[in-house]
C-alpha cells in the first residue's frame, strides 16, 4: 500500500456505509475516520467547532461546508502526517468534493478511490423503517433483519420496543429526497473521475462489505501499476 492512501466512502442513510468503512480500512490497513462521530463529539463536548454544526445538524441538515472542512482539517492535522485512512462522512456537498485533493494533499495525502454504495431508496427504506428502538435502555434491533427473541420487547433489557418517528416510511422518503439534492452533483464530480467505483450496496451485509473491499483493492492495485 502506497503512503498516505485514502479511500472515499459515499453513501447514504441507511447505505452502511460506517460499517463497510470500517471493513475496508481493517482490511487494507488503514484507518477509519468518520466525520459524523467526530461531528458528534464536538457537540457533547460544547467545542467551538461543535457549536456551530449543531443548529444543521439538528435539523437533519449537513454542517455547513467550512465548519465540516475545518473539522476534516483540525482531524488531519492531529494524525501522523501521511498516515493512509478511510474517509467517511465526507465530503457530503459538491463544494467540499472539490477542495478534497488539495486539502489533503497539504497533510501529505493523495485520494485514490471513491466507492459510492449504490442502493435504491425502496431498499433503504424497507431497511429503515424496520428498525425498532427500545423505550428504556435506547438499544436498536430490526424486525426482519435482526428480530428480537420475543416480538416487541428488548432483548437487552425486557422493555417495550417501538418505531421511532424518524423510521416512518414517509419521514425517510422525505430525508432521502432532501440527501439526492446534494448528493447528486456531489456524485457527478467523481463519476466522471478515474477513481470512482460504483458498487451495488443491496443484499446482505457480509456480501457487500466483500465487494467493498474487493473493489478497493483492485482500484489501488491499478492505481500503483499505473503510477
Ligand atoms: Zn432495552
Amino acid at each position: 500500500m502506497e503512503k498516505g492512501t485514502v479511500i472515499v466512502l459515499l453513501g447514504g442513510p441507511g447505505s452502511g456505509k460506517g460499517t463497510h468503512g470500517r471493513a475496508v480500512a481493517e482490511a487494507l490497513g488503514l484507518d477509519h475516520v468518520s466525520t459524523g462521530d467526530r461531528f458528534r463529539e464536538e457537540i457533547a463536548a460544547g467545542t467551538d467547532l461543535g457549536l456551530r454544526a449543531q443548529a444543521a445538524i439538528k435539523q437533519g441538515r449537513f454542517a455547513p461546508d467550512d465548519v465540516a472542512a475545518e473539522l476534516l482539517t483540525s482531524i488531519l492535522d492531529d494524525r501522523p502526517r501521511g498516515c493512509g485512512l478511510v474517509l467517511d462522512g465526507y465530503p457530503r456537498t459538491r463544494a467540499q468534493a472539490e477542495g478534497l485533493v488539495g486539502l489533503l494533499n497539504r497533510h501529505g495525502l493523495t485520494l485514490r478511490a471513491v466507492i459510492h454504495l449504490a442502493i435504491e431508496d425502496d431498499e433503504i427504506v424497507a431497511r429503515l423503517s424496520g428498525r425498532l428502538t427500545c423505550r428504556d435502555c435506547g438499544e436498536t434491533c430490526h424486525q426482519t433483519y435482526q428480530p428480537p427473541r420475543q416480538p416487541g420487547v428488548c432483548d437487552l433489557c425486557g422493555g417495550q420496543l417501538y418505531r421511532r418517528a424518524d423510521d416512518e416510511p414517509g419521514t425517510i422518503r422525505k430525508r432521502l429526497a432532501m440527501f439526492h439534492e446534494t448528493e447528486g452533483p456531489l456524485l457527478d464530480f467523481f463519476r466522471a473521475g478515474p477513481l470512482w467505483i460504483e458498487i451495488d450496496g443491496a443484499g446482505p451485509i457480509h456480501v457487500v462489505k466483500a465487494r467493498a473491499i474487493a473493489a478497493a483493492s483492485s482500484q489501488l492495485k491499478q492505481a500503483s501499476a499505473t503510477g
